[in-house]
């Protein structure tokens, strides 16, 4: 896309999107320059989904917005995203947890979390069961450098908001029994869920951060 269609389309967005929902460009594929002009439109957050190239685009666009990991995060890349995140959306193994939370107390930093649910209940996919959220979502209010701030989905791949809706609507619910779960340590208050096609279902069933690339960007190549 154009720089001029990448600006107008961020306007668009934050135009129209409701004030309580936090608008994260999706930046995998992304050059700098396209999230870049995106920045200097408005935006200000980016998920990325790769943590080196991820800790490339940082390094060339700086931390004048906040960095989010929206990929899955393997054990052994907790001290890159560690350094370089400033929430971290797809949590979803104690594991991982204790090395994140392991690397960012080495760097006096607490990191927010989200936990990610694989609502689609597919087992080759990324993120707990929505049964299994209660109990990691209590194990993590152990870890003093890590903060549960709520909760993120995919849901099956589908284009169609009408057939997404019934996973946001589990996540929903997952979220809300969370928030009143008395976690120690956590702030329940995000739930991150829709993509270009389907943001605004998410937010009818309660998103309010929304993760958006082709919107923005143009079509992936
Ligand atoms: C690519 C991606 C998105 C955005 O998808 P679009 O359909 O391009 O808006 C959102 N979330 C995650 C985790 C992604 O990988």
């Amino acid at each position: 896309m154009s720089a001029h269609s990448i600006t107008d389309a961020v306007e668009e967005l934050c135009r129209t999107l409701p004030s309580h929902v936090t608008l994260v460009a999706a930046a995998k594929t992304r050059t700098p320059d396209e999230v870049r002009t995106a920045i200097e439109g408005g935006l200000t957050h980016v998920g990325h989904n790769y943590v080196q190239e991820a800790e490339k685009m940082i390094n060339s666009l700086g931390r004048d917005v906040k960095w989010h990991l929206i990929g899955h995060l393997q054990r052994n890349k907790a001290k890159k995203a560690a350094e370089l995140f400033d929430m971290v959306e797809t949590l979803d193994s104690w594991r991982t947890a204790q090395a994140l939370d392991r690397h960012c107390g080495a760097m006096g930093k607490i990191m927010p979390v989200l936990v990610e649910i694989n609502s689609g209940l597919e087992p080759a996919k990324a993120g707990v069961f929505p049964d299994e959220a209660d109990d990691l979502a209590m194990r993590l209010g152990e870890l003093r450098h890590l903060r549960l701030e709520g909760l993120m989905t995919m849901g099956p791949v589908t284009d169609e908001p009408e057939e997404a809706r019934p996973y946001f609507r589990t996540t929903r619910e997952t979220f809300e029994r969370l928030k009143t779960a008395g976690i120690p340590n956590a702030d329940v208050r995000w739930l991150s869920m829709g993509m270009s096609s389907t943001y605004r279902a998410a937010i009818d069933e309660g998103a309010n951060m929304v993760r958006i690339g082709t919107k923005l960007f143009g079509d992936r190549a």
